[in-house]
């Protein structure tokens, strides 16, 4: 163990092999089995390396969990759904939206609901476990896919996977919030000889220490992921992430439902956003790696140029705007008027400043939603267009209707 394990592991194998793709080292130091930040730390939180929107209010979980029963009702009330999350991290966030849901149970009644966790982080899936099902859990030593199980202080069964293939198929409501962005990129630089692939080596000089290098020529990454029409010259592709969306996309064209995606990201324009951070400070994304947060900016464009076709798309549209539109002003003044003492009114001023203060959270921040593509238009619309109902606004993207 100790800090310097994982730089001696990847120094060793660079000397050996050669150097790799920032993706690879983002794969080592993020969820490497035995030494990932994720696997070891995984320091979400005000104790940890970053905080996050659901660990800042409660508010904001209970904005997303009526986004659910708002998608829901809009699309017919089906008899039973899944809420499946990604990269939960503490289960802050769903444990907010689970007790909206257990508020609002007489909306729900008749609603068959299960929670489906995806989470490579023993660790974190054990905070998971606490925060949710107070410890009740069983682990599944046996089952390839479910590694382990328990029912939520509601009422609702829940089940931990590793990958996204191993969620059963069926009507669900995806979740990935600040998860995209813990996804390996690959890096890449235009030069007078034509695109290179950043990779890291390292140092001959200074043993143990890592440093980026251009790859002699081009990559199989360079010729599959940078479009022809490229401009920038400097540009970020995560492919796992592309391919999760894909998968995301699928099976919501096959058995209903919908995701949301919350992260800090662009549409296609930012070039070096590759960072790392520990202790709420930036850090050098190549020192000491397995012991800081590495993080890249979701490019929405790549996501919502790999959900083509299957599924339609929302946003990205800034957290500022999506909150307002879900209610939080009203929401904010509700519980400020319930609550007696001047520290918790102010706690309530201060959260609302850090999800929605411009400088803050609340631009930098993006909303981004994959829908069945007969959610936002009737199949028949260009045959008949007067013949049906209009569709209910999607909320967030649009202003919340409350009937
Ligand atoms: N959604 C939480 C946590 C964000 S941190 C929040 O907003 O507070 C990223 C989360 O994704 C962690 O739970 C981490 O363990 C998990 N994670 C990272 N890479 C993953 C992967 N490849 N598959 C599944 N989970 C992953």
């Amino acid at each position: 163990g100790g800090d310097g394990a994982m730089l001696r592991h990847l120094a060793r194998k660079l000397r050996a092999s050669g150097p790799v793709t920032v993706a690879e080292y983002m794969r080592e130091a993020l969820t490497n089995p035995g030494q990932g930040y994720y696997t070891r730390r995984g320091g979400v939180g005000e104790s940890g390396d970053f905080i996050t929107s659901p660990e800042i209010s409660q508010v904001f979980g209970e904005l997303i969990g009526i986004w659910y029963i708002s998608e829901w009702m809009a699309m017919g009330k089906p008899s039973a759904f899944q809420l499946v999350e990604l990269g939960p991290g503490r289960g802050t966030l769903t444990e907010d939206i689970l007790r909206v849901f257990k508020q609002l149970a007489s909306v729900l009644s008749k609603c068959d609901v299960s929670v489906h966790l995806v989470e490579v982080s023993p660790k974190l899936s054990e905070i998971q476990a606490v925060l949710l099902t107070g410890g009740k859990v069983q682990a599944n030593p046996e089952d390839e896919c479910v590694y382990m199980k328990g029912i939520s202080k509601t009422g609702v069964p829940i089940f931990w996977y590793r990958d996204i293939q191993d969620v059963p198929p069926g009507y669900s409501f995806y979740l990935a919030h600040e998860f995209f962005d813990a996804l390996p990129i690959h890096k890449f630089q235009r030069t007078e000889k034509g695109w290179r692939e950043v990779l890291v080596d390292i140092d001959p000089q200074v043993p143990d220490r890592l440093r980026f290098v251009l790859s002699p020529s081009r990559t199989p990454a360079t010729q599959n992921f940078i479009q022809p029409e490229e401009s920038r010259d400097h540009v970020e592709v995560c492919p796992e992430a592309g391919v999760i969306v894909q998968r995301l996309a699928s099976r919501i064209e096959k058995d209903g439902g919908a995701a949301l995606v919350a992260d800090y990201g662009h549409d296609g324009t930012k070039t070096d956003t590759f960072r790392g951070f520990r202790n709420h400070k930036l850090h050098d994304v190549l020192s000491a790696p397995g012991t800081a947060d590495l993080t890249a900016d979701v490019d929405f464009s790549y996501l919502r140029k790999m959900a083509q076709g299957r599924t339609a798309t929302l946003g990205p549209i800034k957290q500022r705007q999506f909150l307002k539109n879900m209610g939080i002003d009203l929401r904010l003044q509700v519980l400020l008027q319930n609550s007696g003492d001047t520290a918790t009114r102010e706690q309530l001023l201060h959260s609302y400043d850090m999800l929605m203060n411009p400088e803050k959270m609340g631009d930098c921040f993006n909303f981004f939603a994959l829908l069945p593509h007969h959610r936002l238009v009737h199949p028949d619309k260009k045959d008949k267009p007067e013949s049906k109902s209009p569709l209910p606004p999607v909320a967030g993207f649009n202003e919340l209707l409350l009937k």
